[in-house]
């Protein structure tokens, strides 16, 4: 077996990691970087551009600059997320004919997934170039609440990009194992992670290489964005007051405040204040607008205080659901870059009535856990590490009058399974329709549609005769997978499935050749480029 890498896809900066020995150790990307911007540019002579060089095209480019991409995969075109994440994106999203997300770049198309990939490709190169070898196997992370459709568009944006994903795991979970096995300590941890997009609470308990998760919650409408959106409207809002323009029309001005304002939410992490400086924001016939603003830790926090506010009543729920109190919990760890603010650090401080422990990384540890969840699959610390992971949404199928009944409920440890036995309504009932859905809402239609299942080819018989057990299981992924058996004759029945999202495996496929072809077509122009010079 080749190198396997663990992967932290995050929805603004990507980390990579390797287990040496039984410690893990981050991966730098081909520019020395631990991180690497999820970013995606298109340039104007056709290249594909990530990570630090699209960041830096941004400004120029925005239409054409892809960021965020993680709030959209797995999603569907209507969905509120997609909704709210679209009025902030610079770039064009359009509905696919399935109702999911599609991107428009130019005149062309793209899905999510084939956006991840580029960028999970380009971790794969950092990763190649780092061992010398080719690498085809990962571990990636995605944030905990993410139902299936999202994991299992992650795992084709992995497929897209060569890669044989040997687990999807929890980001919060792997940021406790990376916490537990470098700290070697035992007791029950909250981990708070705050990152670009989505925050998540989990909470573990730790005994002697055993981790197991208790609980687990989260918030996708919750994020660094969230953050930076709030400066930027207060600048447009200043710019306003102090020039009557409103710069909001103006795309270019507009990723200009937007950078700036992420740099200085960024520096109030660590000064009281700083300084805006767009020179020539405006450009009018008769003269030229320069923007200088100071912006303090103060204006920041009454800007945020709301959002730094958000996750304690989840925090709460989640710990009510495991019946703890926050004295309970020994160490909180503070995942995600967005934990760097102070003020957010206090209010966890203060809810949990200790300071949070500041051995963490906030922005490698994920991806560390991810290198050591492979360490524990191929083996290599297997006597050392168990991990007992949980589902954080429940699942369950559809009844009459769109009513829901659960059949997983979350926080149940994975992997599970269930069997439900079905029968039917109507004598000489030929078949049975299944739909299955995932959320914890009490009604059918405020839950997300997994798939439906038509159990078809019910030999004739009176109602209520038949029998086929339906088994629902979710695997240590975090995915679903739902099979079918005609308890009569012991087979297996015959399933429709019409599987609500995601892409074809079809798609995937033509997909995956895409890519290659464009990679060796790099490859390609690259060695000749490399002779020309010679
Ligand atoms: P992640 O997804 O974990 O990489 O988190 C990225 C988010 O963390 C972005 O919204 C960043 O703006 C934010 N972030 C990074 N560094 C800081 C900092 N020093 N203070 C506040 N937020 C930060």
């Amino acid at each position: 077996m080749g190198p396997v890498i663990g992967i932290d896809l995050g929805t603004t900066y990507s980390c990579l990691a390797h287990l040496s020995g039984d410690q893990p150790r981050v991966i730098p990307n081909l520019e020395g970087s631990s991180t690497t911007p999820s970013v995606i540019g298109f340039t104007s002579a056709g290249e594909t551009v990530i990570g630090e060089t699209a960041l830096r095209q941004a400004l120029t480019n925005p239409e054409k600059t892809l960021f965020s991409v993680k709030r959209l995969i797995g999603r569907k075109f209507l969905s509120e997320e997609v909704r709210k994440a679209a009025a902030r994106l610079p770039y064009k999203l359009a509905e696919a004919p399935n109702g999911d997300v599609l991107i428009e770049v130019g005149r062309e198309r793209i899905t999510p997934q084939e956006v991840s990939a580029m960028i999970l490709g380009y971790l794969k190169t950092c990763a190649e170039s780092y061992f010398g070898e080719d690498v085809h196997d990962a571990v990636i992370t995605v944030p905990a609440h993410f139902g299936d459709h999202q994991r299992q568009a992650t795992r084709d944006a992995a497929v897209i990009a060569g890669l044989n994903v040997l687990r999807v795991i929890n980001e919060p979970t792997a940021a406790g194992l990376a916490f537990g096995l470098g700290q070697k300590k035992n007791g029950k941890v909250a981990v708070f992670d705050l990152g670009g997009g989505t925050f998540d609470i989990s909470l573990l308990e730790i005994h002697d290489g055993i981790f197991h998760v208790l609980a687990t919650n989260g918030d996708s409408y919750l994020g660094g964005n969230d953050f930076d959106q709030r400066v930027v409207d207060w600048l447009l809002d200043e710019f306003k007051k102090d020039h009557a323009v409103d710069l909001s029309s103006d795309k270019f001005a507009l990723q200009r405040v937007r950078e700036a304002a992420e740099r200085a939410k960024r520096e109030l992490s660590f000064t009281s204040e700083t300084e805006i400086n767009l020179p020539f924001i405006l450009a009018l016939p008769q003269e030229s607008i320069h923007f200088r603003k100071t912006i303090t830790r103060a204006i920041l926090e009454s800007l945020t205080v709301d959002l730094v506010q958000k996750p304690l009543p989840l925090i709460e729920r989640t710990l009510e659901e495991v019946r703890l109190k926050p004295e309970a919990i020994d160490d909180v760890i503070l995942v995600g870059g967005q934990t760097r603010m102070p003020l957010i650090r206090r209010r966890v401080s203060e809810f949990f009535h200790k300071r949070p422990n500041d051995k963490v990384h906030p922005d490698e540890s994920v991806a560390l856990g991810a290198a050591i969840q492979s360490g524990m699959l191929s083996g290599e610390l297997n006597d050392i590490v168990l991990l007992l992971d949980v589902t954080s949404l429940a699942l369950g199928i559809e009844t009459e009058f769109d009513g829901y009944e659960r059949i997983i409920d979350k926080n149940t440890t994975i992997p599970v399974r269930k069997t439900r036995p079905f029968t039917t309504v109507d004598t000489n009932q030929r078949q049975v329709l299944v739909h299955v859905l995932q959320g914890d809402a009490p009604r059918a239609s405020e839950n997300v549609s997994l798939a439906k299942f038509e159990l078809v080819g019910i030999l004739p018989a009176p109602a209520g005769v038949p029998q086929i057990d339906v088994t629902f299981e979710i695997d240590a992924n975090g995915q679903v997978k739902v099979a079918a058996r005609d308890t009569a004759t012991g087979k297996e029945q015959m399933i429709a499935v019409q599987p609500s999202s995601g892409l074809s495996k079809q798609q995937v496929n033509t997909l995956v050749k895409k890519q290659k072809e464009q990679k060796d077509k790099k490859a390609k122009d690259a060695a000749h480029e490399k002779k020309r010079l010679l």
